[in-house]
Parts: structure tokens; C-alpha cells; sequence
């Protein structure tokens, strides 16, 4: 299974300061099939994604020369991509804060390497299925749902009053499959798309609450993405897809 998964020749970007866990992260990432580039610096990391465009880049937010959240956010400006945060224990509200720029998960130091790789496939498996990387050329364009629409091409969503909000591709898959299935609760499996879910997972958690703050009004009372407890979420109204 490791070897065939094909998500194991992605390139892989690690923004580390410090040396020897940088040297580690790679080191088992490659011992897994995947490549590997270090970067030891916020500006070097920046250049280099740009260059090489990695599928994922695994981020320190503890950096000396730049804040790490500025970080994570010039790179899904320059270059979209799979974002892992890799967090001090006490790091919360940067944890979080990380979360809604648009990382997919993250990760407490210290950590187990075989913690750090079991994420990376995770939200490779996920992001590698994304709407950019899909051939659904049959699927209309756009959904029209609750005064907004989406346009799935583009990952842009326009406000019922016209302002347009941009979605990374990992809230965009996800908006995408629960368009899909209007009204009906979705489990997490059916919203990763996956059958063995990890259940320390909450990515999807953390993608569901970065669109309610994007959807809705009131993030804290949502009306279109509705928690179903225990089951699922469930996106309440009508989708006209064209
Ligand atoms: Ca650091």
C-alpha cells in the first residue's frame, strides 16, 4: 500500500529553523517515498516554493525571521498548496489562527514521526483529489445556492452582495461535495472521501468551521452548514448547478 499509494512521489516542502528536526522530517518523509526540501528560513522557503512547487509544505510557525501565520499566508497567496503547521504545545491561538488562513492540519511538537507521515498522507490523499486536479469537465461550472454562488473553476464564491471570497482548494473540495448532496448528512467518510477515517482526524472540522466563517453570517449559528451530532454535517438549501 505505502509504496503504491501515489501520493508518496509528492514533493514535500519543510519550513524548519532548526536543523536537526528539519534533517528528521525529511530524512522520514524520504525514508517513505515521498521528496523532500528544506528550507531553514521564512524569505529561502517563500523563493523556493515558488520555484518548485511542492504539493504540500510542512511549516514551523516558530521562525527567526518572519512571522510563521505571514508565512502560511504569502505562500496560499503565491502558491496554493497543502499546508501541514507544525505548533509549539502552547501555541494555541497561533494554532488556530494558522487553521483559518488555510492549513489543512496540524501537528504539536514534539511529535512522532510516524504521526507526521500518517497527516502528510492524509491530506495528500485529500488534496490530490481536489477540484483543480479533477477531470470533471462534465460538471456544470457553477452552484447557485442560498443567495451565493460558486464557481468551481475559479474556487470563487460570490456573496449575495456581490463581494467575492476566494477558497482554498481543500474548502473548496469540500463545499463541492456537500453541493453535491444538498440536505442530506454527510458522515465523514463521504466528506473525505475516504474509508478508514483516523480518528484523530478533524480536518474536516477544521475546513467545515473556515467555510461557515467565509458562508455565513453568524459562524457561531450557521444556517447553511449545519452540524448534525453524532452523524455528520448536512448543507441546508436548494443547489441549482449551471
Ligand atoms: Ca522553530
Amino acid at each position: 500500500m505505502k509504496a503504491s499509494d501515489a501520493a508518496n512521489a509528492a514533493l514535500i516542502h519543510v519550513l524548519e529553523d532548526e536543523p536537526e528536526i528539519g534533517r528528521l522530517i525529511c530524512t522520514t518523509l524520504e525514508e517513505y517515498g515521498f521528496r523532500s526540501e528544506l528550507s531553514g528560513s521564512g524569505r529561502q522557503f517563500l523563493l523556493r516554493a515558488r520555484q518548485t512547487s511542492p504539493e504540500l509544505c510542512i511549516v514551523d510557525l516558530g521562525l527567526p525571521d518572519m512571522d510563521g501565520m505571514q508565512v502560511v499566508r504569502e505562500l496560499q497567496e503565491r502558491q496554493p498548496c497543502a499546508v501541514l503547521i507544525l505548533t509549539g504545545r502552547n501555541d494555541v491561538t497561533d494554532r488556530v489562527l494558522g487553521l483559518e488562513l488555510g492549513a489543512d492540519d496540524y501537528l504539536v511538537k514534539p511529535f512522532e514521526p510516524r504521526e507526521l507521515v500518517a497527516r502528510v498522507r492524509s491530506i495528500l490523499r485529500r488534496y490530490l483529489r481536489n477540484p483543480n486536479r479533477d477531470d470533471d469537465s462534465t460538471e456544470p461550472q457553477f452552484a447557485a445556492f442560498a443567495s451565493w454562488r460558486f464557481d468551481t473553476q475559479r474556487l470563487m464564491l460570490t456573496a449575495p452582495d456581490g463581494r467575492e471570497v476566494h477558497l482554498s482548494a481543500a474548502e473548496a473540495g469540500l463545499l463541492k461535495t456537500l453541493l453535491r448532496r444538498p440536505n442530506k448528512i454527510l458522515n465523514r467518510e463521504q466528506l473525505l472521501g475516504e474509508r478508514d477515517v483516523d480518528p484523530f482526524d478533524r480536518s474536516i472540522d477544521v475546513r467545515i468551521s473556515r467555510l461557515r466563517r467565509k458562508l455565513e453570517e453568524d459562524p457561531q449559528d450557521p444556517r447553511i452548514i449545519k452540524t448534525v451530532y453524532g452523524a455528520g454535517y448536512m448543507l441546508t438549501a436548494s443547489v441549482d448547478w449551471s
